[in-house]
């Protein structure tokens, strides 16, 4: 079809197929507005008796009748979506297996956009006075000399002066006042890449060099910065950003931790003069439909943001930085399954752009495409200046005497105790929310578990609730057992950090102790305060979850204890070893991260010492670690050696997912013929959640090959009842 490639423009009359953020399977036809309508276009458009924003995506195609056709309704203000956006939709959407008006619908979330670019009358002063000054002007023409002659939406003007529009009017129409329609949207402020930043060392100069260069080739290439925890890759990668910024491109930082766009921001301004734009899911509407504008127009060159913002619409995106490019929570669970970092890469080979992926401990997959030369890769061994790497100290729990009900060792309180005495801050681990994951009726034996779904409740002793953390509910804590109706029988069992703080509380009753996870993060800026006062050293004691694992820089922070080193190893799951790798070397690394004279140290308290992972994490030998993982998942046939997908099914009715699994099993021709392997089906690991039953399928196939396709046309020849969901979930990073 060469029309359908090569036309780019459409005149009244001529049909359009246009992308509408709806969940159907394909683009619908409209016939082109009286002015025509280009490729690309914004525009919106009538659907039943609704109106949507819809994307110019091509020639339509219908042969329904075409008096049921209608005609785009409007064009909006806003850049077109260039080619490059265009060809990431389609082929993200390929590759996740997304319907593409349901991938169009990530880049059109922003609201107000379908709107005019909004209007604000602003009123000035112009130093002429009116011949008859009447107490009500009078209060206008103060409230201007009050503040210094600056111009004032007309609105708040009426406010702050106390007087009616009329009196407004009148003074304009006396010359007194001027008023001028203005975009409420400023534009954002520009960056000077010529700052200087730190003076970088050697190792890192050069590292920011390469980076440099793969910015400056104005070609698709892809970089793991692969840096020691306090190395100086921020440092290191703003080199980069300020050489696209010269450059004149727009730049993109992901980070896996909205927390964590504050200290990126204040970096940014100390070095560049000027904020990024920022995008996650706590910006007001204002701000997102500012931002989501300016990138379109080119006018914002840096945002720094979470996932959702690689699919802004960029003019012209010229650096993608994936901040701890390993973290999980870049893959996005929700309706649609993708993963930021491999879409990040994606994003720029469609767009000439240079990618960093930076992390002290890379994913297996980028550390594999490092070594296997499809990625560039630079390293920072050690830390900047003459800061140590912290010193790692195991705890072997089988003869730590630990009390009942206890989880500090001994030997960990007294290295607390010593730290704190030099005024220095410690940190006390646990990736467990809440107070205790357990609770159990001594007289009947009951465990507490959620009703709609295979999961125990947690207790929260701060909110004095039980929650589930499957579906999010939560009631009372029960002062007599549910099922025996015994009055105080229930036990907590387990630790939760909640339980941790008040184990600290008990043994260091003199220190402040801050506990953090994402159950207290409240709002977002009260969560950043927190993590400003730990900064500045008005805490003593952390006591927290990953959420204070991730990039952090706590300057006072001169011990950091890993209360259950093991945690992460239980279970099944592909990743675990390298997931507690990655954790266990972060939280560690946030150990004397500025110049002390006693150097950092991390405890880690481990039933299982001679564990390869925990003997990793004390040699500091990283690369021969992911050399053993590698090789066991070669073997195995395992990501990133192989290629997984995973098919959830779930419904109402456990017999009936689990017949439809069966059938799609027996007749999984297209699949086997691209020689892929298919398990299944078996309940989930959570088989239940909010009273719907899940039951999972995992195909297996070698790396290359043709995976999507297989898996679309297999899925296309079943007929899924209305009450079973069918989720494909490529490259899975969970398998619960
Ligand atoms: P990473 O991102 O690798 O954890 P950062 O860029 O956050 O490392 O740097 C760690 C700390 O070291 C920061 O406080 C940073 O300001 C400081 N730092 C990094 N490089 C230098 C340098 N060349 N000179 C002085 N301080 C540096
Ligand atoms: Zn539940």
């Amino acid at each position: 079809m060469p029309d359908k490639l090569t036309k780019k423009y459409w005149d009244e009359g001529e049909l359009v197929a246009v992308l509408v953020p709806r969940p159907l399977a394909t683009p619908l036809d409209y016939f082109a507005p009286a002015e025509g309508v280009g490729i690309g276009q914004l525009v919106e458009v009538q659907l039943g008796n609704r109106y949507e924003i819809g994307l110019v995506w091509g020639s339509g195609q219908s042969r329904i009748n075409p008096s049921k056709i209608k005609q785009i309704s409007k064009i909006l203000d806003a850049a077109p979506v260039s080619r490059c956006m265009r060809a990431f939709i389609e082929q993200a959407a390929a590759y996740t297996l997304t319907p593409l008006p349901l991938m169009f619908r990530l880049v059109s979330r922003a609201p107000g956009i379908r709107d005019p670019r909004p209007q604000v009358n602003m009123i000035s002063m112009t130093g002429r006075m009116p011949e008859n000054l009447t107490p009500a002007r009078k209060k206008v023409v103060e409230y201007f000399i009050g503040n210094n002659h600056q111009p004032v939406p007309k609105s708040k003007l009426r406010q702050r002066a106390g007087v009616s529009s009329s009196v407004i009017n009148g003074l304009i129409k006396a010359g007194t006042l001027t008023s001028e329609l203005v975009l409420v949207d400023q534009t954002y402020p520009a960056f000077d890449p010529s700052r200087k930043g730190f003076e970088l060392t050697a190792e890192q100069d050069a590292a920011a060099e390469e980076l440099r260069q793969g910015v400056r080739s104005k070609e698709f290439s892809t970089t793991l910065l692969k840096g020691v925890t306090g190395s100086g890759k921020t440092e290191v990668y703003l080199e980069a950003v300020a050489e696209a910024l010269r450059a004149g491109r727009q730049i993109l930082v992901l980070v896996p931790e909205i927390a964590l766009t504050t200290e990126f921001i204040s970096r940014v301004s100390e070095r560049f003069g000027s904020k990024p734009g920022e995008w996650h899911s706590e910006i007001g509407t204002g701000e997102r439909r500012r931002l989501w504008r300016a990138t379109g127009d080119g006018t914002v060159q840096l945002v720094v943001g979470a996932r959702s913002a690689l699919f802004l619409p960029f003019k012209d995106l010229g650096l993608i930085v994936v901040d701890e490019e390993h973290d999980p929570s870049y893959k996005q669970e929700d309706t649609i399954r993708y993963n930021a970092r491999d879409m990040a890469v994606l994003r720029a080979s469609l767009c000439n752009a240079h990618v960093i992926l930076a992390s002290a401990t890379p994913s297996l997959e980028s550390w594999k495409n490092a070594q296997s030369g499809k990625y560039n890769r630079v390293n920072l061994p050690v830390r900047a200046g003459a800061l140590e790497m912290p010193e790692i100290i195991i705890i072997d729990l089988k003869n730590a005497q630990l009390g009942k009900g206890k989880w500090i060792a001994p030997a960990l309180a007294h290295a607390v105790h010593e730290t704190l005495a030099q005024n220095r801050q410690a940190m006390l681990f646990l990736n467990r929310r809440g107070y205790a994951p357990l609770t159990v009726c001594r007289a009947c034996g009951l465990q507490l578990g959620c009703n709609e779904c295979d999961s125990r409740l947690v207790e929260h002793r701060f909110s004095n609730r039980l929650m589930c953390h499957q579906c999010g509910y939560s009631m009372p804590v029960p002062t007599v057992c549910p099922g025996c109706g015994e009055a105080e029988q229930l036990s907590a069992i387990g630790p939760g950090v909640e339980r941790l703080g008040q184990e600290a509380t008990e043994l260091f009753p003199n220190a402040r102790i801050e506990i953090l996870s994402s159950d207290y993060s409240g709002s977002l800026t009260e969560f950043r305060h927190r993590l400003e006062s730990v900064r500045q050293g008005n805490t003593d004691i952390i006591v927290g979850t990953q959420i204070i694992a991730k990039g952090h820089n706590f300057p006072h922070l001169g011990l950091v204890g890993a209360v259950d080193a093991d945690l992460g190893l239980h279970g099944t799951d592909l990743r675990a070893a390298e997931r507690t790798f990655q954790l266990m070397t972060q939280v560690a690394g946030r150990a004397g991260r500025t110049e002390h004279a006693q150097r950092g140290v991390a405890f880690l308290q481990t039933w299982q010492p001679e564990h390869p992972v925990i003997a990793a994490i004390v040699s500091g030998n990283d690369e021969e670690f992911w050399e053993a993982e590698a090789a066991e998942r070669r073997v195995a046939g395992a990501p990133p050696y192989g290629r997984f997908a995973a098919i959830i099914l779930t419904g109402p009715k456990a017999p009936d997912i689990e017949r439809l699994g069966r059938k799609m099993v027996t007749e999984a021709h297209e699949l086997l013929q691209i020689g892929a392997q298919i398990y299944g089906p078996a309940p989930a690991p959570v088989a239940r959640v909010r009273g719907s039953y899940r039951y999972r399928l995992l195909v297996k196939a070698e790396r290359r090959a043709p995976l999507q396709r297989a898996l679309r046309v297999w899925q296309d020849q079943f007929e899924i009842p209305s009450n079973i969901h069918l989720t494909i979930d490529i490259d899975p990073q969970s398998f619960m």
